[in-house]
C-alpha cells in the first residue's frame, strides 16, 4: 500500500510570497502612512519600471485586465464600426474588452498545435472595416512579432497585443506588449504578475495614446473637473501598484522557474505521446513565460480528458481547463452570429486540453507526482526517480490559491 498522496495544487502563491513577505508589507505601509491611495506614488513609480522592463515608455495603471483592453482600443481611436480581429479561443475577457471599445469583434481560428491565433485566418478575415488585430499570447507563448507587423504594415492595422497571459515573454527579438501601438496586461493574483486583488495595464509606445488612457481611466478628465472624454473611473489602485512593485524584480526568476518546470514536464511526459498525450508545441528558441502548461488528451488516449481529469483531482491533483468553451459558443455572445462548426480547431481543442499545476516553487517530487498519476490512470508503470531531497509542497491549506481562482 502506498501512502495518501499529498494534494498538489493548481496554483500556490505562498512561494511568491513568504520570501519577500516583510518587503511587502514595508511597501504596504509606505502607501498607507502617505495615504495617496488614488494615483500615488508607487503606482507612478510602478507603471514606469513596467513599461521598462516591456521595452516601452509609457505604462498605465487600471483596475483590471478587461478594462486595459477596452481603455486601450478607445485610446488607440479604436470604436464603432471597426472590426477587430481575435482569436475565438481566448479568455472571454478578451471579446468583452474588444466590445466594450464599441467595435465589432471578428473571430478566427487557432492553429491546432500551439492554439496561438492563426495569422493566415487572421489574413482571410480582413476587410476593408477592419481596423485592428488583437493577438492574444496565450499560456505564455507571443504570436510571431514578425508576422504581426507584416500583416499590420500590409493591411494598414493597428496590433493591441493582449499580454494578460504574458509578462517579459519573448520572440522574434520583441518582448510581449512592445509589438503593436499598445498592449493590455492584468495583475489578476495567479498571472506571471499578479496582485493582492485585481489591476491592469497598458503599455505604449505613443505619448497621445498614453495621455488618453491617463484621462480615460480617471473621468475622462486630463485635469480636475475638466471633461474631454467620455472616460470612466479604472485606476490600479496605488496599495496594490506597491505590491507589484515589490514582486517585479523577482518576475524574471520566477519565470525563469515556470521554464524549468514546463521543461521536465516535457521530458517526462515524451513517453506519453504515444498514450495520446500531446504537450502543446512551444516556440524554438525560449521567450515562453509558460503561465500555464496545456497538454492535449487527444483521440488516441484510452482515456477522454473529463475522466482524465476527474481521476487526477481523485488523486489529489488539482487541473485546469483554459478553457473549456470557446468565445464564440458562449450563450452571452450568440447574438455576433457564429455556431458551433464556426472554428473547428478552437471547438476541438476546448475538448482537449488540460492545464497540468504549474507555479514557481512546484518541486521535481511534485511534478514526478503529476506524471505518474497520469501513467497509473491510463495504466502504465509510474516511473521510478529516488527523488527524496525536494519534498512535495506541504503549504497550510489556507494558503493554497482559493478554488474560485482557478
Ligand atoms: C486574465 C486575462 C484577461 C483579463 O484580465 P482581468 O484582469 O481578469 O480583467 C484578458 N485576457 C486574457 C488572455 C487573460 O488571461
Amino acid at each position: 500500500m502506498t501512502s495518501s498522496p499529498v494534494v498538489i495544487p493548481f496554483v500556490d502563491l505562498q512561494f511568491q510570497h513568504q520570501p519577500i513577505q516583510d518587503q511587502i508589507n514595508q511597501a504596504i505601509q509606505t502607501v498607507i502612512h502617505q495615504g495617496d491611495y488614488v494615483l500615488g506614488n508607487a503606482l507612478k513609480e510602478f507603471e514606469l519600471e513596467f513599461a521598462q522592463a516591456c521595452g516601452i515608455p509609457y505604462g498605465i495603471g487600471v483596475a483590471c485586465g478587461t478594462d486595459a483592453i477596452a481603455l486601450g482600443l478607445q485610446a488607440c481611436g479604436i470604436g464603432k464600426g471597426d472590426e477587430v480581429i481575435l482569436p475565438a479561443n481566448t479568455f472571454v475577457a478578451t471579446l468583452i474588452g474588444v466590445m466594450r471599445s464599441g467595435a465589432t469583434p471578428i473571430f478566427v481560428d487557432c492553429e491546432p498545435k500551439t492554439a496561438l491565433i492563426d495569422l493566415d485566418a487572421a489574413e482571410q478575415a480582413i476587410t476593408p472595416k477592419t481596423r485592428a488585430i488583437v493577438p492574444v499570447h496565450l499560456y505564455g507563448q507571443m504570436v510571431s512579432p514578425r508576422r504581426l507587423l507584416e500583416l499590420a504594415n500590409t493591411y494598414n492595422l493597428v496590433i493591441f497585443e493582449d499580454a494578460a497571459q504574458a509578462h517579459l515573454a519573448e520572440r522574434e527579438g520583441y518582448r510581449a506588449g512592445s509589438v503593436g501601438t499598445a498592449a493590455a496586461f492584468s495583475f489578476y493574483p495567479s498571472k506571471n504578475l499578479g496582485a493582492f486583488g485585481d489591476g491592469g495595464m497598458v503599455v505604449t509606445r505613443e505619448e497621445i495614446v498614453a495621455q488618453t488612457l491617463r484621462s480615460l481611466r480617471n473621468y475622462g478628465a486630463p485635469r480636475k473637473y475638466f471633461h474631454t472624454d467620455y472616460g470612466t473611473n479604472s485606476r490600479l489602485d496605488t496599495l496594490q501598484a506597491a505590491v507589484l512593485k515589490t514582486k517585479l524584480p523577482y518576475l524574471h526568476e520566477w519565470n525563469g522557474d515556470r521554464n524549468r518546470i514546463a521543461q521536465q514536464y516535457n521530458d517526462r511526459l515524451q513517453p506519453l505521446t504515444r498514450q495520446g498525450i500531446i504537450p502543446l508545441e512551444n516556440q524554438i528558441g525560449g521567450g515562453h513565460v509558460y503561465h500555464l502548461y496545456v497538454v492535449r488528451v487527444t483521440a488516441a488516449c484510452s482515456l477522454e480528458r473529463d475522466a482524465l481529469q476527474s481521476g487526477l483531482t481523485d488523486l489529489g491533483i488539482q487541473t485546469g481547463i483554459h478553457y473549456p468553451i470557446p468565445c464564440h459558443l458562449q450563450p452571452a455572445f450568440q447574438s455576433l452570429g457564429y455556431g458551433e462548426g464556426s472554428f473547428p480547431h478552437a471547438e476541438a481543442l476546448s475538448q482537449e486540453i488540460l492545464s497540468l499545476p504549474l507555479y514557481p516553487g512546484l518541486s521535481d517530487v511534485a511534478i514526478q507526482q503529476v506524471v505518474n498519476s497520469i501513467k497509473t490512470l491510463l495504466g502504465l508503470s509510474p516511473e521510478k526517480n529516488p527523488l527524496h531531497s525536494n519534498p512535495v509542497s506541504t503549504a497550510p491549506r489556507s494558503a493554497v490559491l482559493h478554488q474560485s481562482l482557478l
